[in-house]
């Protein structure tokens, strides 16, 4: 195994995992789920008893809250299974669930998001409109209050899971703005047309009809007139999402086409001696490699608790467009036998041409990181942002939340003892204790120390939370550390302030 800044042992562990668990279970029925377009109910249960589907979600509802590089495994090995599979699955797992984990009510999360999560209900995400994909602004679904209820109309459309779902999160437009609702799909006025898509055929996509269609109040997500920015915010995790799954899907094509040059022989060779295709091969294997390190940073600032917007769109717009070019450059390897349904990479052909449209096309992403890169526009979070400066912890309810942020999987067997020495208000002297996979905060200081670290109360919090860079604290001597590498290694252990 190469050493690596991001994947544990235990992240392997559950690679493997995944790739025995995908062999046995989803490969050998690929070609049945794309004959029939839909991939069977009771995938979605397995998918669910496994823990696939709520590994970014709390434990509360089911999830597992592991650290997003479990979920930077699980998207790259479900990358090499198949495109249609994979799009269902990340589409209810990572995009359609996300906004109710994130602004949904206790009501909705019990109602909703737990049978998602275990597989039992399936969902989909509704903002794309006949007259509006790319300018979410320009929807026209209309949601009018009408008492305790919202009755809807309008119309969606691409919307994947959309046949069979149980229920949607439908951008719809209300007195304050866009917002966020959840329709069930066998609502009285709800009408699903299949779609005859080109590829990702066992993936079901559909066109939507909404004819006064009443909901509670209460299947509002978050705050009314707030929904667009909850799109906007999660689209970063969708096309981080996007990126790593074409990361998975390049890897598939290449171990593909390297097997048949292989074995393929023309002249009374095999295929893979010949220059013209090794310096095919190399050059593509080159820039999948700088596009994959790139997409574990843009994971890594995600984990991190970063609103990377830009990596975010750079990702997707350079992982889907390399992949277009690596497929299309693997099929050439299997001349004729590239063209016929029998070979796996013809599927892939096909599949892969949405992946520069869905989520954000390749125009949009450029004119994002255009505005970013050129005219110095920053965007903010819509989550955060709504929770407000006062809102802010200080630095003793920043040391008090550790042993809730701490990874036990990162620590490994290792003791660490760090005193802090924090000035101010907020202050203290503090022992935060990690043993044994356990990690646990006290006041005063107790034990020898592997680190003592003094600092004031507000450039601690300030670190904590992103707003002060560690070095520049370092270089200027506001914080001092008997033990720099332990620190680090310290540092590595905690889940950034949220
Ligand atoms: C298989 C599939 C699955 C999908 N799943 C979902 C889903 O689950 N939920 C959902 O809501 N949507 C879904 N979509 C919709 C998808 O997100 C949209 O198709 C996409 O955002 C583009 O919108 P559009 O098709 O309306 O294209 P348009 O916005 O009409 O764009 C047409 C062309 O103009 C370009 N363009 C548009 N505006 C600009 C600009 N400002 N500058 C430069 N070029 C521009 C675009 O890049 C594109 O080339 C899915 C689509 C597909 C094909």
């Amino acid at each position: 195994m190469r050493k690596s800044l991001y994947f544990t042992a235990e992240h392997q562990i559950l690679r493997k995992t995944l790739q025995e668990f995908f062999a046995k279970e989803i490969l050998p029925y690929t070609q049945e789920w794309e004959d029939n377009r839909r991939i069977p109910r009771h995938i979605w249960e397995l998918m669910g008893e496994m823990g696939y589907l709520g590994l970014c979600h709390e434990q509360q509802y089911g999830g597992s809250e592991i650290d997003f590089f479990c979920s930077v495994v699980f998207l790259e090995e479900l990358g090499k299974t198949n495109a249609g599979f994979q799009t269902a699955i990340s589409v209810h797992a990572y995009m359609a669930t996300n906004h109710i984990a994130r602004a949904g009510s206790d009501y909705l999360k019990e109602k909703y998001l737990r049978p998602a999560i275990a597989g039992k209900l399936i969902s989909a995400l509704a903002i794309s409109e006949p007259e509006a994909g790319s300018d979410v602004q320009a929807i026209r679904t209309t949601a009018k209050r009408d008492g305790d209820f919202y009755v809807i109309n309008g119309s969606k459309t691409w919307i994947t899971n959309g046949t069979y779902c149980d229920f949607y999160e439908v951008a719809v437009k209300t007195d304050k703005g866009i917002s966020l609702i959840i329709v069930e799909g066998e609502q009285a006025g709800v009408t699903r047309t299949k779609l005859n898509k080109m590829g990702l055929h066992s993936s079901d996509t559909a066109e939507i009809a909404f004819q006064d269609v009443r909901v509670p109040v209460a299947n509002l997500i978050g705050e009314e007139g707030k929904g667009f920015y909850y799109i906007m915010d999660s689209f970063q995790l969708e096309r981080l999402v996007a990126a790593i799954m074409s990361v998975g899907g390049m890897d598939w094509a290449m171990a593909q086409t390297l097997e048949y040059m292989a074995q393929r022989q023309t002249f009374g060779r095999t295929i893979n001696k010949y220059q013209a295709l090794r310096h095919t091969i190399a050059q593509l294997a080159s820039e999948i490699e700088q596009n994959r390190q790139f997409v574990y940073h843009t994971a890594w600032l995600h984990e991190q608790g970063e609103f990377c917007v830009k990596e975010c769109s750079m990702a997707k717009l350079l992982s889907t467009e390399l992949s277009k070019r690596v497929i299309d450059e693997c099929l050439q390897m299997f001349g004729g036998y590239g063209y016929v349904e029998d070979f796996p990479i013809c599927r892939a052909y096909r599949d892969v041409r949405v992946g520069t449209i869905a989520g954000g096309t390749t125009q949009i992403m450029r004119e994002i990181i255009a505005k970013m890169v050129i005219d110095d526009v920053q965007y903010k979070p819509a989550y955060s942002e709504t929770e407000g400066e006062s809102k802010l912890p200080t630095a003793r309810e920043i040391i008090a939340s550790l042993p809730a942020r701490f990874r036990p999987e990162k620590a490994g067997e290792q003791t660490i003892i760090v005193h802090y020495d924090i000035t101010g208000e907020q202050g203290g002297k503090f022992t935060i204790r990690i043993e044994a996979g356990k990690c646990s905060v006290g006041e005063g200081w107790v034990g020898k120390p592997t680190c003592t670290i003094a600092l004031a109360d507000t450039l601690y919090a300030d670190l904590e939370l992103g707003k002060a860079d560690a070095q520049t604290a370092f270089m200027s001597g506001k914080i001092q550390v008997s033990n720099l590498p332990a620190m680090m290694q310290f540092s590595k252990c905690f889940k950034r302030v949220s």
